[in-house]
């Protein structure tokens, strides 16, 4: 594992005063075996909620997670859903809830039990639903991706309620969906459904990634995403390249020269009216992006600015598909038409909706040749930013610099976690923290996905200084 020195940790508050420190990472310690093999037991359920994988294994994982809630004595434990647009049933969530007392806030804590499937077998060194350990690493299916964000959650709360007993007065919400690798798809509708149940003053989300082993990160940032197709047409049917080739340009040809204004010289995207900036707080060292991304010896990197924000905080344009002939059914025809999808990231506040026109105002703009380009918008997904400056984020930063002992470093996600923007809009109030147990090398999604179980200790303990530190006025004054 490579060790970077981020060059902005960022700064928090000291608000270990009024936080037992060291009691509660005693606590977490003395469980930590305990909590380990739990997580084992929930590594052994293949829950998996995609259509062609049996449903009986995710309930019996919703199953297992509500007996794991339950023990906690946090009291009514649910497993609820609701249905998907087609009236099948959604996939099962567990929700419990302990009410704040009297003035203080309440504390929603989001993780996912389902998990992906397993893959190709053979690419996985040891069974994947049999959780074994390999030189501190936990290895199996889950055991990051999302099973380690749930204990993460289990085992703070725990913590807390054991060390701080009944002077415990935040409120605090498990809320463990059951279907987000399959794309959350009743996420919207069971957050309408449940709103009263599940709003919260501050939602942490338990399902990103630390910055390296050793080195922890709050994810500040999300790009959005749009996307959609542009065809080019150039004549009525297909013609004889030989017979007509020449004066006429091809459809490929002409999209090629549409594709090749999207970006300027340098390789930025060169859409006018997106929202840009260069403003990313970590720097993101290039050797580690060519490793990661596995970029051929002699490739230059496109785009300005620093490396982070060029995938964290500027857009970002992609050519995901085309439709033209194959080599193999080639023939000399000049081809009428192209079609190309586009694939949009958006910096954090830009609105889809305008980033959407703006793509198409581009495509009309540089059609080549008076050639006709027709944009058809496809979906559109918000970004997201966390208000760094908020005293959530900033009680977050100082629970990870606690636990760690090193500052934590503020992080921003190329990709969307779409369940985000959901939660965004529905609770707009509510403070998001996007928190993970993975690492570089955790390979979630992926053959031999494991969990750090070093990290995962530190995940536990600042989860647990994070909600005592609210406990102790850490969001000041709440609203009556
Ligand atoms: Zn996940």
């Amino acid at each position: 594992m490579t060790h970077h020195e981020p060059q902005n940790p960022a700064t928090a508050p000291d608000l270990g005063a009024n936080v037992p420190v060291a009691e509660l990472r005693g606590s977490v310690a003395a469980s930590f075996d305990s909590t380990v093999s739990e997580l084992v037991d929930l590594v052994a359920i293949p829950g998996i909620a995609w259509d062609a994988f049996d449903a009986a294994q995710l309930e019996r994982s919703a199953e297992a997670v509500a007996a794991l809630v339950r023990s906690t004595g946090i009291g009514d434990v649910q497993i609820l859903r609701v249905p998907k647009e087609d009236g099948t049933p959604g996939g099962p969530a567990v929700v419990a809830r302990k009410p704040a007392a009297p003035g203080m806030p309440t504390v929603v804590l989001y993780a996912h039990h389902d998990v992906q499937p397993p893959g190709d077998e053979a690419l996985w060194d040891s069974t994947p639903f049999t959780a074994v350990e390999r030189n501190g690493r936990l290895y199996g299916r889950g055991a990051a991706d999302d099973k380690a964000g749930i204990m993460a959650h289990i085992a703070a709360f725990r913590a807390i309620t054991e060390t701080l007993g009944e002077s415990f007065g935040v409120g605090v919400t498990f809320f463990i969906e059951g279907e987000e690798e399959a794309g959350s798809p009743t996420f919207a509708a069971f957050l309408n459904e449940y709103r009263e149940m599940l709003s919260g003053d501050v939602i942490v989300v338990a399902d990103s990634a630390n910055w390296q082993v050793g080195i922890p990160a709050l994810t500040t940032s999300l790009r959005g995403l749009v996307d959609g197709t542009v065809e080019v047409r150039v004549t009525g049917h297909a013609v004889h390249s030989g017979m007509f080739g020449g004066p006429l340009l091809d459809a490929p040809t002409l999209l090629a020269r549409l594709i090749a204004t999207f970006h300027d010289e340098r390789g930025s995207v060169a859409i006018k009216g997106l929202q840009t900036s260069d403003t990313a707080a970590l720097d993101y060292p290039e050797e580690l992006f060519r490793a990661d991304a596995n970029v051929l010896d002699g490739v230059e990197l496109a785009g300005a600015g620093s490396l982070a924000s060029r995938l964290w905080t500027q857009p970002a344009l992609s050519i995901i598909g085309m439709d033209i002939p194959s080599v193999d059914m080639s023939s000399n025809t000049l081809l009428p038409t192209a079609r190309a999808k586009i694939s949009l990231r958006l910096a954090p506040g830009q609105d889809p909706a305008a980033a959407m026109a703006a793509v198409e105002a581009h495509v009309q703009a540089n059609a080549p040749f008076g050639a006709q380009a027709v944009f058809t918008p496809g979906e559109a997904g918000q970004p997201f930013a966390t208000d760094t400056a908020a005293p959530a984020a900033q009680a977050a930063l100082w629970a990870m610099g606690e636990s760690w002992g090193v500052p934590a470093v503020e992080t921003g996600m190329g990709g969307s976690i779409p369940f985000i923007a959901d939660l965004k809009s529905i609770f707009p109030d509510a403070q998001i923290l996007v928190t993970g147990v993975e690492d570089p090398d955790s390979r979630a999604h992926s053959a031999n996905e494991s969990l750090h179980l070093g990290d995962f200790e530190k995940a536990i303990v600042s989860q647990a200084l994070l909600l005592a530190a609210i406990n102790a006025g850490a969001l000041g004054e709440q609203p009556a």
